[in-house]
């Protein structure tokens, strides 16, 4: 995979397309207030003319483009809900609807945004010292320093509590040994919140890219959200100072309340991509004629596009009472696994049936559903796959934990 800056400037539009207006069947709009219709509307408008004439060039190089970091950082989008060291206290609603239309454009400039501000910035904010605060916080909101959040293993994926990264106290520093797997951000990180096993269970460490031992290697060979960098990371005897453990970390809970805030943007994100799906099938289906007709006229195709219209207006209201929820403080963490699970399983429906319904097209980057489909397969998986998510509600339902039934 290939990382020069710019790499993908220059790219030709592939598919010209009428401005987007949105998907709103319900006037989910009118729920909205001013600010965050102004959030909303400037995000799409960047997308739609920037971004998603370039995208599908860089998806079908596997590349991920360098310059689309100071642009994000302009638009304010890291450090969006930061309050204070620079960043720009919007509510959970506003970040929801960024969410929303960086994925109508690519699921990995959502996951570049939910890392940075879920992953990254929040851990530093809510785990770290001042100084830790001081140091990378405004940096981050600039875009002058990106992150990364290394949790997951080769061999510990859904069950982090079994990761095999040690951080070992070794004078005044922790000695760190292990790998990570699957990390996004992995090679463009100036930092890694690295979690590992301590005397004191389960802690955050912030490894910084030059400390030695520390390596960020590319994932060759993957076919979904290959606009992204995704990087497995080696931890050889890497020594971390003191004051680089985030001291608020206390257990696994740390690292899944960190989850918990990027999922709640992966739930807003999910109904992006869907609009996105849904709006191309519609428009091809009014336009493609067989048997002498738009296709759209076929009772069948209708069918499809009442469920997928019918599924994106339910996200929506589930979005924006979440986002209520979150904003007043009340949101559990099982209000965004409902809303994550629901909402990306959904949108890989959609983006299934309008890669169905554009026939042969379908499969090509020029009309963009097949890209979306290929990057929803992980935003199924990652951040709590569809089943954890299942067993995380059916316990809070009905009191039994089901994640490993007869181990405990
Ligand atoms: C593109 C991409 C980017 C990612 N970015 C990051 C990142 O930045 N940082 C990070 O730490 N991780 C990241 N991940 C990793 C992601 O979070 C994991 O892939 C996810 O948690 C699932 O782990 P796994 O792949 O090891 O699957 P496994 O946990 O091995 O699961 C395999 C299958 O078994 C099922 N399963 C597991 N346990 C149970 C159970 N108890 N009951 C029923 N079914 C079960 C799962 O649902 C799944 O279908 C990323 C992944 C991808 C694909």
């Amino acid at each position: 995979m290939k990382h020069e800056a710019g790499a993908c400037l220059g790219a030709t539009e592939v598919q010209s397309m009428k401005p987007f207006q949105g998907v709103d069947a319900y006037h989910v709009d009118g729920l909205l207030q001013d600010d965050e219709r102004i959030v909303r509307d400037a995000v799409r408008k960047w997308v739609e003319n920037e971004y998603i004439p370039k995208v599908p060039e860089c998806f079908d190089r596997g590349e991920f483009d360098r310059d689309l970091i100071p642009r994000v950082a302009e638009l304010g989008l890291f450090g969006i809900k930061l309050q204070g060291y620079g960043g720009h206290g919007m509510s959970h609603v506003n970040y929801g609807l960024a969410c929303q239309e960086l994925e109508r454009g690519d699921s990995s400039l959502r996951s570049l945004v939910s890392v940075q501000n879920s992953l990254v910035m929040y851990p530093i904010s809510t785990f770290g010292t001042e100084a830790q605060k001081e140091r990378w916080l405004p940096a981050m909101v600039r875009g002058e320093k990106i992150g990364c959040f290394g949790l997951t293993e080769p061999d510990a994926g859904s069950d982090p509590e079994h990761l095999r990264t040690r951080a070992v106290r070794k004078g005044g520093d922790y000695v760190l040994n292990g790998s990570k797997m699957w990390i996004t951000n992995g090679e463009l990180a100036d930092v890694a919140v690295i979690w590992a096993h301590t005397e004191q269970g389960i802690r955050g460490f912030l490894v910084e890219k030059d400390m030695p031992g520390f390596l960020a290697l590319p994932i060759p060979w993957k076919y979904s959200l290959r606009a992204s960098v995704t990087s497995s990371l080696v931890l050889d005897e890497v020594r971390v100072p003191e004051e680089n453990l985030l001291p608020g970390t206390l257990g696994l809970k740390s690292a899944l309340m960190c989850l918990n805030e990027a999922r709640f943007g992966i739930a807003w994100g999910a109904v992006g991509a869907a609009m996105a799906c849904y709006e191309i099938a519609l428009e091809y289906a009014g336009s493609r004629v067989q048997f002498e007709v738009p296709i759209a006229s076929f009772q069948l195709v209708q069918n499809k596009l009442v469920n997928m219209l019918t599924e994106i207006t339910k996200a929506q209201l589930l979005c924006i009472q979440l986002g209520r929820l979150k904003d007043a403080g009340v949101a559990k963490h099982t209000h965004v696994s409902l809303a994550k699970r629901n909402n990306v399983w959904e949108a890989l429906k959609i983006a299934r049936t309008a890669r169905e319904m554009l026939g042969a097209n379908g499969i090509t980057l020029d009309y963009h559903v097949i890209r979306h489909m290929l990057n929803l397969e992980s935003v199924y998986t990652y951040e709590g796959t569809h089943d954890i998510h299942t067993l995380i509600l059916g316990k809070d339902i009905t009191g039994h934990d089901a994640f490993a039934p007869g181990t405990r």
